[in-house]
């Protein structure tokens, strides 16, 4: 069952100060599935306390015991995945399964970073001078306050967190407004493990709001923020204004290019696997699908057949494959990019329509036939579109895969190692899988360039990003 989603303020949970709530619509219905509290003012300065007085109790615990109570918290989501997960796919509208996976993703992300926690390690450096230690120790940075977006609730959320908590720092996290429900077990979990009162606090309200108030707030001492490059801009001018530390995770229009020597089933597969998970509301989607011209007609005749083999549903019902778009901007948007390309001589291959006019059911859809003065071609589209573009050389692929100012995640498909090689150093983007689809491990970095942001998300550079370096230098009397 759905129920109404209060804020988590100083280990409590609770309405916000006016009262306030903001609805909560099932993409799969468009009906109404409960609230959410609504945060103003008085409940961040609450939330601005409780961190604080949370950041002096927790950065004083042990490695050791943050470890325990946070392998502990990864037990409860993994007990609790499937309630968790039929909270997720109401309000999301991911598949269960989908959604049960990425609670399992979570539970590892959250006992990945509990071990690492205990190596935060500094170093020692040699002297110049007998009986002289040079000491580079590691501290946490503050509190800090997280920003996450709606299509992956808890993963976005998890990652945040779990380097913050690992570090030893305090959390305000803002939560998603249109699928809170789900990234408030997530919360629950910590706080049933036993992390103390303050160490993690969970508002949802008006994005803008928060986030313009707790940026400059000089409690806040790190902004980690997941969502649009064009947000992320304004957050991290915001955050450059009163000298806080920042991690950026933005937009992306990932190339996924094919060689022609490339395995072609093999890449089809896992190519539209990955299009059309979450609906292709996923910043690390490939979007842009760079294909070899002598096979570009055998690689799209099999992507196709794949896209219409998708069965879009209600995630809740057995058999979906593919949900819904997880609100109804993200249908007028797909109808738009498709509209513009169309008009400017794109081919639909299959799909480019609503499916029904309840819910936001959009069909899996591949366009041919594009050209570089389409929208889609040049903004991302996070949705179900798959970009069929043919290319000769190898030169005119790169050229092609770093026309854009994003820089996220590529893939690339060949049987050559020369050719695997040569691309990844080529391409421009924090991340490349070749061959297979191996982005977001909990021990592996996630992070863009250009664009698309900074900083880390998995690996120990995302801890490292939660840390402050001090150097202390210490002589014997
Ligand atoms: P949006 O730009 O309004 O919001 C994106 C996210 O940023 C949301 O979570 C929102 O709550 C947050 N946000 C917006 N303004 C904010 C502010 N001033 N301060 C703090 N947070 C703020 O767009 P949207 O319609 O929700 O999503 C559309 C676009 O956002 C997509 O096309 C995609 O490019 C991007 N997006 C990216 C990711 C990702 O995983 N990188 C996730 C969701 C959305």
């Amino acid at each position: 069952m759905y129920s109404d989603v209060s804020l988590f303020i100083d280990g409590a949970w609770g309405p916000s100060a006016a009262g306030k709530v903001l609805t909560v619509i099932n993409p799969a219905t468009g009906d109404k599935l409960g609230t959410v509290a609504h945060a103003e003012i008085p409940d961040l300065d609450r939330a601005l306390a409780a961190a604080e007085k949370g950041f002096a109790v927790w950065r004083k615990m042990s490695a050791y015991d943050r470890a325990k109570i946070m392998r502990k918290a990864a037990d409860l989501i993994r007990t609790r995945a499937d309630d968790i997960a039929r909270l997720m796919t109401q309000e999301q509208g991911k598949p269960l399964a989908e959604a049960k996976g990425e609670i399992g993703v979570a539970s590892d992300v959250i006992d990945w970073f509990a071990e690492e926690a205990k190596r935060a390690y500094g170093r020692v450096i040699p002297a110049r001078a007998d009986g002289v230690y040079q000491l580079v120790i590691k501290e946490p940075v503050g509190p800090v306050a997280c920003f996450t977006p709606w299509n992956f609730p808890i993963n976005q959320a998890v990652r945040k967190i779990s380097a913050a908590l690992a570090a030893g720092c305090s959390v305000i996290l803002k939560g998603p407004e249109e699928t809170p429900a789900s990234c408030a077990e997530l919360v629950r979990a910590y706080a049933d493990a036993g992390v103390p009162a303050g160490v993690v606090n969970l508002v949802f309200g008006v994005p803008a709001e928060i986030s313009e108030y707790l940026i400059p707030h000089p409690v806040i001492r790190k902004i980690s923020f997941t969502g649009s490059t064009v947000v992320g801009k304004q957050l991290a001018a915001l955050a450059g204004l009163h000298m806080k530390r920042v991690t950026m995770e933005l937009g992306g229009h990932a190339p996924a290019i094919v060689f022609d020597d490339a395995d072609l089933e093999v890449a089809s597969k896992i190519l539209a696997a990955n299009k059309f998970r979450n609906a292709g509301q996923v910043c690390v989607s490939p979007t842009r699908f760079l294909v070899q011209e002598k096979v570009f007609d055998d690689f799209v005749g099999r992507f196709v057949a794949l896209a219409e083999k998708i069965k879009v549903g209600d995630g809740q019902e057995a058999g979906s494959t593919m949900g819904p778009l997880a609100n109804p901007r993200r249908v007028s948007a797909m109808e738009g990019f498709i509209a513009d390309a169309v008009q400017k001589g794109a081919e639909v291959k299959t799909g480019g329509k609503r499916i029904g006019n309840k819910g936001n059911f959009f069909e899996p859809t591949v366009l041919t036939n594009l050209n570089r003065d389409m929208r889609v071609m040049n903004e991302e589209p996070f949705g179900p579109l798959a970009l069929m573009v043919p290319f000769k050389s190898f030169d005119d692929v790169v050229e092609e895969a770093n026309r854009l100012p994003f820089g996220l995640a590529s893939y690339a498909y060949t049987r050559s190692v020369k050719t695997a090689n040569a691309i990844a150093a080529r391409v421009e983007a924090g991340m490349m899988s070749i061959n297979h689809h191996g982005l977001a491990l909990p021990e592996v970095p996630f992070g863009g360039i250009k664009d698309s942001g900074y900083g880390s998300e998995g690996g120990l550079e995302a801890i490292e990003a939660y840390l402050n370096t001090k150097f202390v230098t210490q002589a014997s009397l």
